[in-house]
């Protein structure tokens, strides 16, 4: 029998966030720029449960948001340049800003999904959760075994 290590919500959405698989921290989470893979290729663990939607998406404009908007305005007080040279500058900051941020805040909130139990996950998080209380059940009555064989 197969113990494993509880893995924590920290440790799921840094690895969602790192675009691995939650579970075993191994496999691709994405095939594709943000399409989710069907299932884990290191783990076999389901992935398609996963609920995302729109979610990352509106994270991401509230960082990239949070952190364009002051610095547009701090160059704009401070230097007044052009609008056409800020609109050129602060576009493509943006964009790619945004591009960059979209898949790993994807990933992390599937991390953060898988771990909770969230929508499909709930069933898996069951089995894990069982199977991780057994085993801490057989590790206690093996040590409790242990302790009582062991010689004076
Ligand atoms: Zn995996």
């Amino acid at each position: 029998m197969t113990t494993e290590v509880p893995v924590s919500l920290v440790r799921a959405i840094w690895r969602g966030f790192r675009g691995r698989c939650p579970h075993c921290g191994e496999g691709r989470l994405f095939p594709h720029f943000l399409k989710v893979a069907h299932h884990c290729e290191a783990c076999g663990e389901e992935l398609f449960h996963q609920r995302a939607d729109d979610f990352p998406a509106y994270l991401v404009i509230v960082m990239v948001g949070h952190a364009v908007v002051p610095a547009i305005l701090a160059v704009e007080m401070a230097y007044a340049p052009p609008v056409a040279l800020q609109l050129a500058v602060w576009l493509p900051v943006t964009l790619f800003a945004s591009l960059a941020l979209l898949q790993p805040t994807k990933g992390a909130i599937v991390g953060l999904q898988w771990q909770s139990g969230m929508h499909g996950f709930a069933q898996a998080k069951e089995l894990r959760d069982a199977s991780n209380a057994s085993g801490a059940v057989m590790q206690l009555a093996s040590s409790r075994a242990l302790r009582r064989h062991r010689p004076a």
